[in-house]
């Protein structure tokens, strides 16, 4: 049992088994039965088994080898997942993309991943050809015929998930065969996830959330997944036509109770919530408790460390308290009750980023999440905030520096200050403290829209706030802590 305490010599013992393995291998099991359904389509583990293998071939043929890079640049879709599953079944690994990025970020991540060629929806093909990166349309993968399975280390990288760093510039965390597979084996048995289950999976499939849990577990577990777009309207269906399971960030539940409160609906049937990414607010957690007839099980993860620590399955579920250590995982705390971890999920390291990557472990090992944590008695772990100023919006990271970045190219801002405040829809809103140049008015919409055209829009100020000048502490620091503090007037 995960909490059990492990004399070092069995936790090694377990993470190796936890993690041992060909990812490729262990995903695309053969099978009649439906694995992925979206819309109308459907494909059996056969089927997305062969066009695994078929994309690899075809990629192949283009150049792809064991160990380069392929980014995938889409929405979510059946052909994103054959892509995906066609890189892994190549050898080679996957540079995930948020969709949203718009042209300067999407260049960043590719400069930075240096890809062999990147697969792309039409909208994000225009985007990839004007960079010069080799582009191949999703709607048209590559065929050729199956090549033998790579031979592959569970050390072999597997995927590239951007991350931001404190100075807001994404940093490419290398997520390796053995840190997926023990990733997913561990959601297996902490959320007895079976045969039988079926996720109703509305998360980004770029994102660990929707890849490392969703799509992995749904494959690891021989059951399936229904991928839907979400809304409320269409989580509900699904949920009320053989759906067993949904995973989903505190903004999802907001809006899915809200939808409920309007649209009573029995869903006592369904087996499991499970919510993460951001704190699930007691309030939500409770209103969730009362609508869909049970709390949502929350847990947390970081990109970089894996989704390693959930409430119990079968124990009481607790309301701002995030649970107790995946199988395999140790949590202890650090200076300034910093979150460390280590398992077999924990990834390697920065992509070419060797330092990013010493400082971001303890001398014996462990990751430092920059979460500040508490461990209560009974080695419950709750979190208390964020080292890094990061905000939460929506479940979606936002450095306040590359925002800060932005609106300081703007002609009326001479200083500027992003910060997150407390919002219900949100979580946090992202909002921008503007200190006026005086030679241009500083106008709410205008700063907004001029992020808009540069940002994606889950990065852009909701609210401007025009002020004096900006705190500082003794070292000149911004003081984001009065800025939060601060009430628009
Ligand atoms: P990401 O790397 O995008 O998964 O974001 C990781 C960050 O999300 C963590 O470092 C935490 O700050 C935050 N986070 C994830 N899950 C939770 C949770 N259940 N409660 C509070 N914060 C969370």
């Amino acid at each position: 049992m995960a909490r059990d305490v492990l004399r070092p010599t069995a936790l090694d013992e377990l993470r190796r088994k936890l993690r041992a393995g060909n990812l490729a291998e262990e995903l695309l099991k053969p099978g009649k039965e439906v694995v992925l359904r979206a819309g109308d389509r459907k494909l059996t583990r056969d089927e997305l088994r062969i066009e695994a293998e078929t994309v690899a071939g075809g990629l192949q043929a283009c150049g792809v080898k064991a160990g380069d890079r392929v980014a995938i640049y889409a929405a979510n879709s059946l052909e994103w997942v054959k892509a995906y599953l066609g890189v892994l079944r190549a050898g080679a690994s996957a540079v995930m993309m948020n969709p949203d990025y718009h042209s300067a970020e999407a260049e960043h991540i590719l400069r930075d991943s240096d890809p062999l060629l990147a697969i792309a929806d039409a909208p994000r093909a225009v985007i990839v050809n004007k960079l010069g990166v080799q582009v191949i349309a999703l709607a048209q993968l590559p065929r050729g015929d199956a090549p033998p399975m790579p031979r592959l280390s569970p050390e072999s990288p597997a995927a590239i998930l951007y991350t931001s760093g404190t100075t807001g510039r994404p940093k490419g965390a290398v997520l390796d065969h053995g840190n997926f597979l023990a990733q997913g084996r561990g959601a297996l048995e902490v959320w007895r996830w079976t045969a039988r289950d079926v996720l109703v999976h509305a998360l980004p499939l770029f994102h660990l959330h929707g890849l490392g849990m969703g799509l992995h577990g749904t494959l690891l577990s021989g059951g399936s997944a229904i991928l839907v777009p979400f809304t409320p309207e269409n989580v509900v269906q699904q949920l009320t036509h053989g759906g067993t399971m949904f995973f989903g960030v505190p903004s999802m539940y907001q809006r899915l109770c809200d939808w409920l409160d309007e649209h009573a609906t029995d869903l006592s049937h369904v087996r499991v919530f499970v919510c993460g990414s951001a704190p699930l607010p007691p309030a939500l957690f409770e209103r969730c408790e009362r609508l869909l007839g049970q709390p949502p099980i929350e847990r947390y993860g970081i990109t970089e460390g894996g989704i390693v620590v959930t409430n119990p399955y079968d124990g009481p579920r607790q309301p701002g308290r995030v649970g107790y250590p995946f199988p395999g995982v140790e949590v202890r705390l650090g200076e300034l009750d910093e979150v460390l971890l280590k398992g077999g999920q924990v990834f390697q390291g920065y992509w070419r980023n060797p330092n990013a990557t010493k400082e971001a472990f303890t001398p014996d090992g462990f990751f430092k999440t920059g979460d500040v944590g508490e461990i209560a008695e009974d080695r419950m772990l709750a979190i208390r905030g964020r080292i890094k100023e990061l905000i939460i919006t929506g479940g979606f990271n936002v450095y306040p520096r590359e925002v800060e970045l932005v609106l300081e190219a703007h002609p009326a801002v001479q200083e500027v200050a992003v910060a997150g405040l407390p919002s219900d829809k949100w979580g946090e809103q992202v909002t921008a403290f503007v200190v006026p140049s005086g030679s241009a008015p500083v106008i709410e919409s205008e700063l907004i829209a001029f992020a808009q055209e540069r940002l994606a829009s889950y990065k852009c100020p909701k609210r401007v706030i025009t002020i004096d000048k900006l705190p500082r502490n003794a070292m000149g620091k911004v003081q984001r802590s009065v800025l939060t503090a601060t009430k628009p007037s």
